[in-house]
């Protein structure tokens, strides 16, 4: 399948920039005229994944990077990842679980993952303790 358009970024993983990566997602899908469930399904899905990478991934680290690419495809399929190099998930079967939380403390529901399987059409999580993850999602887009 042939990249029509895509978009990388670096972003210090920092609160301020879950906003940040939410709008330029918006931005790109806004390209192939998506609906405004599409477009909102979009934003909530990777400020998610991203949030993720903030709060858990580099937890009492400084200097934490995400890393996101986004990429719209021939067929009108959206594509993002969103990487870290943090502290990576051990069971991620069980990281996916509605309700798993491992931050009940924070006022963490563990709906994350739920909501991004949920407002996307495909979600791919690859992570290895110590060497961080790596969250993959598609959708379809267009009406
Ligand atoms: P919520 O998203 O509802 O605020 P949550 O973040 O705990 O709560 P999920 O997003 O579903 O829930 O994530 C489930 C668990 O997976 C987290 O509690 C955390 O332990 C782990 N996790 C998720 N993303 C990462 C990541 N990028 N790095 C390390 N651990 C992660
Ligand atoms: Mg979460």
């Amino acid at each position: 399948m042939k990249t029509v358009n895509f978009v990388r970024m670096t972003l210090p993983a920092k609160s301020v920039n879950v906003a940040y990566a939410r709008v330029a997602a918006a931005a790109l899908a806004s390209q192939v005229d998506p609906t405004i469930e599409q477009m909102a399904d979009i934003k909530t899905a990777v400020s998610e994944a991203v949030t993720n990478a903030i709060v858990h991934a580099y937890r009492g680290q400084e200097g934490g990077l995400v890393y996101i690419t986004m990429r719209l495809m021939e067929d009108g399929s959206f594509i993002v990842s969103v990487r870290d190099r943090g502290c990576g998930i051990g069971d991620v079967r069980q990281a996916r679980e509605p309700c798993f939380t491992t931050a009940p403390s924070e006022e963490r529901s563990g709906m994350g993952f739920s909501i991004m399987e949920a407002f996307m059409d495909k979600l791919q999580v690859r992570s290895a303790p110590g060497r961080g993850t790596t969250v993959t999602m598609t959708k379809r887009l267009g009406r």
